[in-house]
């Protein structure tokens, strides 16, 4: 297959979350056919991770989404589950809709139905690991919010249109509005694993009960969160579980998953994002180095996609969870740590740090090379075959076009 056959592969894509929307963004540069199924009927902003999502004045949230992405997608489409066959994939919709491609890839978040679907299947044939028979581990639960515009006379850090981000993750953002996280340590009691799964939208009562919680506490930017929370309108708050897990599995057959559907962090470290934009560009390399849409190359490109990504991935589940203990918890263990780390670690090894994970920029293979401006180092990267095959055709063209007379 030469890059032009490229054409004649068909994506499913399951979640219209960053990670797939990447995807279906690169899908779209190689001219392969793709199609986005969302099952939210509109596209609601939830905190720092759906910020692209906002106009400039914060409102028009849907409108921005589509008029600055020519994306390909289908919205109030909840799949339910997938199969696959020898030469396709198809996804079952709660609507009674069947539809069908060469791939099916499950962006749908931590509680990705695709990964159910596909885990329920292998598991009864013996193929699953014991690791992924058990369930996400509920760190912490979560309300997030974003205020009305407030007044600048009553919090004047908003007065210098400088964005501050402070501990409790409070963000200010355009027109005087603040973004905010709350969140409280989950005691697993037996009761919280269940919940999350049944939990995607918590009724208003019990958010409102959570939210009371944190009515006294001071707010770092002047009176308590009281203040904050009354300037928030109730449908811009959502209370969320943060959960954290590794999947082994990340493919099999035509079907694969990226983003949280496959690891899921706790947002301490604000790395799940990044981490499913980088499995997206992973993914889209092997797909573009695809030999043929026969099952066996496909689970090749699965395999290479998960070889690049798995170990960063785990990686950053594991800092995240250190983050999320020395930003969040406050037992002696975690006072003592923070102390070591931010007060007694020398900037020298703190640097190192920040620069060995700086260093890990996957890039698009088939979009020009951006180069290094920094001064740490770059990670190398894996080779697209058909991308030298690429340029070594362009140069030969250039060479036979100089000697022509
Ligand atoms: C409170 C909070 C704060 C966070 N802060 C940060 C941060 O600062 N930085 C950072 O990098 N990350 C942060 N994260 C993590 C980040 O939001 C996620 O890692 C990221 O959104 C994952 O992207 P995704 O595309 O894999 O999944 P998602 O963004 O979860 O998208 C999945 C999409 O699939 C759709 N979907 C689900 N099921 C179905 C179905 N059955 N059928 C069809 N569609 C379906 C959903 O509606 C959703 O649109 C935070 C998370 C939380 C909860």
């Amino acid at each position: 297959m030469d890059s032009t056959d490229l054409k004649d592969l068909s994506v499913i894509i399951v979640g219209a979350g960053l990670g797939g929307v990447m995807l279906g963004l690169l899908l779209e540069k190689l001219g392969i056919s793709y199609t986005i199924f969302e099952r939210a009927k509109t596209v609601k902003p939830l905190g720092p991770v759906t910020t692209h999502f906002f106009s400039r004045e914060l409102d028009s949230t849907t409108s921005c989404f589509r008029r600055s992405h020519p994306i390909r997608y289908s919205v109030g489409k909840k799949v339910l589950s997938v199969e696959e066959t020898e030469d396709h994939a198809l996804i079952n919709c709660s609507d009674g809709t069947r539809y069908f491609g060469d791939i099916v890839v499950g962006a749908d978040g931590a509680y990705s139905g695709v990964r159910q679907s596909l885990y329920k299947k292998l598991q009864s044939e013996g193929q699953l690991p014991n690791s992924d028979t058990v369930s996400m581990n509920v760190g912490f639960v979560c309300t997030v919010g974003t205020t009305n515009p407030m007044d600048p006379e009553k919090i004047p850090l908003l007065k210098d249109g400088t964005t501050k981000f402070c501990q409790y993750r409070m963000t200010t953002v355009n027109s005087y509005r603040i973004c905010w996280t709350l969140s409280k340590q989950h005691i697993n009691d037996g009761e919280g694993n269940d919940l999350a799964f049944r939990n995607s939208e918590w009724a208003p009562e019990t958010v409102e009960t959570s939210l009371k919680e944190f009515y006294n506490l001071p707010c770092p930017f002047g009176g308590t969160m009281k203040d904050i929370i009354d300037a928030t309108p109730r449908e811009l708050v959502s209370k969320v579980f943060l959960e954290e897990k590794l999947f082994e599995t990340w493919h099999h057959g035509r079907v694969v998953l990226l983003g949280d559907a496959c690891h899921k962090m706790l947002p301490a470290a604000g790395q799940g994002a990044m981490n499913a934009m980088q499995d997206a560009v992973i993914l889209a390399n092997c797909l573009y180095d695809l030999k043929s849409t026969r099952q066996a190359d496909i689970k090749s490109a699965f395999s290479v996609y998960h070889e690049q990504r798995y170990p960063f991935a785990k990686a950053q589940v594991e800092s995240s969870r250190l983050a999320a203990k020395l930003t969040c918890d406050q037992g002696m263990f975690e006072r003592f740590l923070r102390q070591i780390l931010f007060v007694w670690l020398p900037e020298s090894v703190r640097r190192q740090n920040l620069l060995k994970t700086a260093s890990y920029r996957p890039q698009v293979c088939f979009l020009p090379y951006v180069q290094n401006r920094g001064q740490g180092p770059v990670m190398p990267q894996k080779r697209s075959w058909r991308r030298e095959k690429e340029l070594e055709d362009q140069r030969q063209g250039e060479t036979t076009q100089s000697a022509s007379p």
